[in-house]
């Protein structure tokens, strides 16, 4: 007997075939390809191995960037918060590696650095999510300290984030694009402003950086799981049944007693739970997939199992293989019933799931 425990099954083929669409819809623009998070849970250098044609990564933290280093990459890598301290400017001139800049005491640290080489900067201007980037207003006295600066290679790069591209409908992006617009016309840069939303629902968005993350693991970024043609998950997040078991009408199953069977069904236990990843809030009726046939999620789930109602009928054995998103089953409706959004399901995987290529 071997049971197969909670393996999240990583397509690459899928990853190349998402990359390639990202860049048939913006043919005019690089793309930088968003890792951070250990690559949106599908791991860090395994994504940046199988993306030969990404012109540069993105991170979040330091050390992630490190971490690619290490593990042999050499393409640009951006931290995409910048650097969290002044000692930091060194380690980004020895491993070559690009920071944004979005308030005035990065850009102090960098000016007044005693730097081994140049760095490459990205510019941040905040124009309407107001999390991070530098005023409008501040424009012209950032651009200008860090075009004389010796410490800053040139030329830099013009960046802004969309805080609602996922919402078609939603007015505030139209404005972010106009203030970037008139912000950045007069300035003859390299300019970055698309994530995934942006990719997909506003060629506008696009210049001469994308920088794509959820959409190239094959989850749609748009609002309300619309789905997104031609891009297919590369995580199959998947376990096995571990027990199937009769219960009669009455009998309550799992912590609590949460969930109390109205009629004689059959329950399988399937050996996955939120020490695994899994949304502990996901709540009864969320789908899961055994032999491929949606079941619903019965009673709360523990930190190594779940129970699924396989109803009375059913022909499902120990060992039968149940997947709880990927292909068969858009994490993205998974997420809608945690109600939380794909990207938290994907980058909560824990590392004792298994990994398994496809
Ligand atoms: C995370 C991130 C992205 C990617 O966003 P997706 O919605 O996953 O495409 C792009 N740009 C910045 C600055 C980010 O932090």
């Amino acid at each position: 007997m071997t049971l197969r425990t909670a393996t999240a099954v990583i397509d690459l083929n899928a990853l190349t075939n998402n990359f390639r669409l990202i860049q048939s819809l913006s043919p005019n623009s690089k793309v930088l390809a968003v890792l951070k998070a250990n690559g949106y849970g599908h791991g860090l250098e395994r994504i940046a191995k199988a993306l030969p044609d990404a012109d540069a990564f993105g991170v979040a933290r330091i050390d992630e960037a490190l971490a690619l280093r290490a593990a042999g990459i050499v393409k640009p890598i951006v931290l995409l918060e910048g650097f969290f301290a002044k000692e930091d400017i060194d380690v980004l001139a020895i491993h070559n590696l690009q920071t944004i800049v979005h308030n005035s005491e990065q850009l102090a640290a960098i000016v007044d650095a005693a730097v081994k080489k140049p760095l490459k900067v990205w510019l941040k201007i905040d124009t309407g999510m107001h999390r991070l980037g530098i005023n409008p207003g501040q424009l012209s006295d950032f651009y200008n300290a860090l075009s004389q600066s010796n410490n800053v290679q040139q030329a830099i790069v013009l960046m802004s984030h969309l805080g609602c591209a996922d919402e078609k409908d939603n007015p505030v992006t139209p404005k972010q694009l106009a203030l970037f617009k008139e912000l950045t016309a007069d300035k003859a840069l390299e300019k970055s402003l698309a994530n995934s939303a942006g990719v997909l629902a506003w060629p506008e968005s696009h210049y001469d950086w994308v920088r794509p993350g959820l959409m190239l693991y094959g989850v749609s970024p748009l609002a309300s799981g619309v789905s997104v043609n031609g891009i297919a998950p590369v995580m199959t997040l998947q376990s096995s049944l571990i027990a199937v078991r009769d219960i009669a009408a009455g009998e309550a199953v799992g912590y609590g007693g949460a969930w109390v069977s109205e009629k004689s069904t059959t329950i399988g236990v399937i050996a996955i739970g939120y020490g695994d990843g899994y949304p502990r809030h996901a709540p009864n009726g969320t789908p899961v997939l055994v032999n491929g046939r949606r079941v619903p999620l019965i009673g709360r789930v523990s930190m190594d199992m779940i129970t699924v109602d396989l109803g009375c009928d059913s022909h499902e054995q120990i060992g039968d293989i149940a997947t709880l998103w990927g292909k068969g089953l858009p994490v993205e409706e998974v997420a809608e019933f945690a109600t939380t959004i794909p990207y938290e399901l994907l980058c909560n995987i824990t590392r004792r799931v298994h990994i398994q290529l496809a």
